[in-house]
C-alpha cells in the first residue's frame, strides 16, 4: 500500500500526460521542480494548478518521499506564481485534495491557486 493510501501512481493520468508534453497545458510558470498551469474549469478568476514533475500520487506522498529540494522548489513556485498574477495585495487560496474524502480526482500531486475575487469561507457546510 502506498503511502497516501491511494492506489500507486498512474502514469497515465492526465497530468502526467501534461508534464510529458502529451496534451496541451495553459502553462503559467515552469521550474527545475514543478509546473504550474491554468485549470481547464476555472472556479474562480484566477485558478491555477502546480503540480511537481517528479511522480507523487498525493501531498502524503509528496511530503514522505520528495526530497529537500523538491519540497523547496515546489512551494517556492505557488508562491511566486501567486505574486507574479499579483494576488499579493487581494489574497488568495491555496488548495489540495488529498484521497477520498478530500475528493481528489487527478491521482498526481498538486495544488489549486484561487484569486481574483472573495472566495468566502473555506469549506461549504454539508452533510457529514
Ligand atoms: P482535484 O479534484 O484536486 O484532483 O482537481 C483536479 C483538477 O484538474 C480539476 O479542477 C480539473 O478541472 C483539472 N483538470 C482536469 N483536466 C485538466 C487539464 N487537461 N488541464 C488543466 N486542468 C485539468
Amino acid at each position: 500500500m502506498p503511502v497516501s493510501g491511494l492506489p500507486p501512481y498512474d502514469p497515465a493520468n492526465i497530468f502526467a500526460r501534461i508534464l510529458r508534453g502529451e496534451i496541451p497545458a495553459k502553462k503559467v510558470a515552469e521550474t527545475e521542480h514543478a509546473l504550474a498551469f491554468h485549470d481547464i474549469a476555472p472556479q474562480a478568476p484566477v485558478h491555477v494548478l502546480v503540480v511537481p514533475k517528479r511522480a507523487y500520487v498525493s501531498l502524503a506522498d509528496f511530503a514522505a518521499t520528495a526530497s529537500d529540494a523538491e519540497i523547496a522548489g515546489f512551494w517556492r513556485l505557488v508562491a511566486s506564481v501567486a505574486k507574479e498574477l499579483t494576488l499579493e495585495l487581494s489574497g488568495y487560496r491555496v488548495l489540495t485534495n488529498m484521497g477520498v474524502h478530500g475528493h481528489q480526482e487527478v491521482p498526481h500531486f498538486h495544488v489549486h491557486l484561487f484569486g481574483g475575487r472573495p472566495l468566502g469561507r473555506m469549506v461549504p457546510s454539508g452533510e457529514g
